[in-house]
């Protein structure tokens, strides 16, 4: 199994000049957290392409202030909306719209650094773009290589891309391996620990989690984030996705991974050696951290994140976590364990679900039935393309429409 970085571990990018940066995603969680840091270091940094679906009123005062060569959003319609009302400002930004635009700006060779922040699915083609162009890429969509992950890894090492986990459970175990990191074996590490919160219903028995609903799942304790992952932990599948994540990010076995309930998320991963010794990697849940860590890595950046006072610290607590009541965090770990198209096929069910759900047209515990039954009966030959990839993301999302509307 390839790991990150190849040898491209060493920084091969000239830090004299400012880097060249597209956000994609730069209206949501990641993107605004991670204009907030390059606002802090503009003198490193210089904005190339930001993109957004659709809040347009968000996108526009993102490109007045950061003033990138292009903006994308989504359809041609609001591409007009947001030209007019630039244009009005004296902005000399290019409004451009629709996939493949997402696709050219990342793969423009003025540009140095991608960070990957859209939700879902969608996010997979333009990150595969950069990371085929040999780029430096800031991963917080975790769904393109929950997807992709063989044929995403084989791509970081034939093209020498640069592969920074913004997700902070990857990012606390990146910054506890060794630097020069080849596999787990060949560091002497015996397993990782992947903490969780365990989400807003950690508590909940099974029949109170009958009745959650979308506001209620939506209101992390902890994290504030875009709605689909705040969905994804509430279920759990979030953590189910970042097992996904990090079996690829870091060449692991099923077996080396724990998963750790740490309701507090504080410690935000850990990493145990053969020698008995285990490295954790602790701050506030404040994602500017992970995001400033990738944006200078191998160097550290202020970021603005509050410190951790340890006198407020009464008690840190870690639990294993329950399959039972959270069956998307198995539904997940069998997927990577079957292999082929089996993690795609559960990511594209449980984003239908999750919309179905915040659409209020299927309840709480639905979301695992449908990933349950569309997984079910599904191949699980190894892709050979992005194309069967696709391909199977589209077929199981057909089949949990069509199960949803069964249940509806
Ligand atoms: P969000 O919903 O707040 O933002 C998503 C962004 O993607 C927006 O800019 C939106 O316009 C864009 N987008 C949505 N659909 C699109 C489409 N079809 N085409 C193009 N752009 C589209 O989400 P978020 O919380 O910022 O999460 C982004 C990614 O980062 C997700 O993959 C998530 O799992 C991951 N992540 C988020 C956090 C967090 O704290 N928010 C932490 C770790 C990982
Ligand atoms: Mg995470």
């Amino acid at each position: 199994m390839a790991t990150m970085y190849g040898d491209t571990r060493g920084n091969r990018y000239d830090n004299s000049q400012p880097e060249s940066v597209v956000v994609l995603g730069a209206t949501g969680s990641i993107g605004v957290n991670t204009l907030d840091i390059i606002a802090r270091h503009h003198e490193r940094y210089r904005i190339f392409a930001l993109t957004g679906y659709s809040q347009i009123e968000r996108l526009k005062q993102q490109c007045l202030v950061f003033k990138p060569v292009y903006a994308v959003v989504g359809q041609e319609q609001e591409a007009k909306l947001l030209r007019a009302a630039l244009q009005d400002q004296g902005s000399k930004t290019q409004v451009l719209f629709g996939p493949q635009a997402l696709i050219d700006v990342c793969e423009a060779p003025a540009v140095s650094t991608v960070v990957a922040a859209i939700v879902g699915a969608a996010g997979l083609l333009p990150t595969m773009a950069a990371v085929k162009q040999g780029k430096k890429v800031l991963l917080a969509n975790k769904e393109s290589l929950v997807m992709a992950g063989s044929l995403f890894m084989q791509a970081v090492q034939k093209h020498k891309a640069k592969l920074l986990p913004v997700d902070s459970e990857h990012n606390a175990i990146f910054q506890c391996l060794p630097e020069h990191f080849e596999s787990l074996d060949d560091a002497g590490i015996s397993r990782i620990l992947l903490t969780g919160s365990g989400g807003p219903f950690r508590l909940h028995d099974h029949a109170a989690l009958q009745s959650i609903t979308p506001a209620q799942a939506c209101a992390h304790p902890n994290w504030d984030m875009g709605k689909k992952i705040s969905v994804d932990s509430a279920t759990m599948m979030n953590k189910g996705l970042e097992f996904i994540e990090a079996c690829w990010l870091f060449g692991a076995r099923s077996e080396q991974i724990e998963i750790v309930v740490h309701p507090q998320s504080i410690v935000h991963s850990m990493v145990e050696y053969n020698d008995g010794s285990v490295l954790c990697q602790m701050g506030m849940p404040d994602m500017r951290t992970p995001i400033a860590n990738c944006l200078s890595w191998p160097r550290r950046i202020e970021s603005g994140v509050e410190r951790l006072d340890f006198t407020r610290l009464a008690h840190l607590e870690f639990h294993a976590p329950d399959f039972e009541r959270f069956p998307c965090l198995q539904l997940a770990i069998e997927a990577i364990n079957c292999g082929g198209t089996a993690p795609a096929i559960v990511n594209a069910a449980n984003e239908v679900a999750v919309a179905a759900f915040l659409d209020n047209k299927i309840r709480f515990l639905d979301i695992a039935r449908v990933v349950a039954e569309v997984v079910s009966v599904q191949s699980s030959s190894e892709p050979t393309c992005i194309d069967e990839v696709i391909a199977a993301d589209s077929e199981a999302r057909e089949r949990s429409s069509h199960f949803i509307a069964s249940i509806h």
